[in-house]
């Protein structure tokens, strides 16, 4: 099999992997999802960081995880203005069309666009368009105590992620789920250099493998 010469060679060798290795093992999923459509019980919200990639993390099969990236996995507030929103369109979908059960917005550490708005220096680019999209969390800074502490960026990485759980409960579809126990929403942090995740529970971070009810962990200490 011959490949264009400027299509990425780093592809070309993953694809062959995917054919080799694992469509062997998906094909009858594959064909499956195909014929019946896909149903997933999953939406993550998730950054675009090439680090945070939500199926290699959650190690998923096709069809399990519906997912939105963006700079700093964030969700705008409700507002019917006519725009084009594009977290508004996958979100309706997921919740309305493919009745979602769980929505999970998953942060990270070293998140560059959290910490562009943290340093809130120069344009990243000439456009601005990071720290235009970025402004959208200021709401949650005060959560995230003063620059000076200790580990001010995770904080303010967490308190970004209960600002987007909280802007979920902004559209009136997605408060209805909730509310009828039909959807559930959580927060994740990625912790990129231990590959641990935490889950959000209350206030805090604990191990997302520690038993319900364990006393916080080290995710922000
Ligand atoms: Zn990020």
């Amino acid at each position: 099999m011959s490949a264009s010469t400027d299509f990425p060679s780093r592809l070309i060798e993953g694809y062959r992997d995917f054919l080799d290795q694992r469509m062997p093992i998906e094909r009858d999923r594959f064909r499956e999802l195909a014929r019946r459509g896909q149903s997933p019980a999953v939406m993550l919200i998730g950054c675009c960081d090439s680090r945070v990639s939500p199926e290699v993390i959650f190690d998923t099969h096709p069809g399990e995880l519906f997912v939105v990236r963006n700079i700093a996995n964030l969700v705008p507030a409700f507002q019917s203005d006519g725009a084009c929103h594009g977290v508004f369109a996958a979100l309706e979908f997921a919740v309305q069309v493919l009745k979602v059960e769980h929505i999970v917005v998953m942060g990270h550490a070293h998140c560059g666009g959290i910490r562009a708005f943290a340093e809130n220096g120069p344009p990243l680019a000439p456009g601005d368009s990071v720290h235009q999209w970025m402004s959208m969390i200021a709401p949650a800074v005060e959560r995230a105590g003063s620059p000076g502490q200790k580990d001010y960026l995770t904080r303010l990485e967490q308190a970004s992620i209960s600002r987007s759980l909280e802007n979920l409960l902004t559209f009136p579809y997605v408060a209805e789920a909730v509310q009828r126990g039909a959807v559930t929403l959580h927060g994740l942090w990625f912790d990129v250099e231990t590959g641990q995740v935490f889950v959000r529970r209350g206030d805090v971070y604990v191990d997302v493998l520690a038993p319900e009810g364990a006393a916080a962990s080290a995710a922000a200490d």
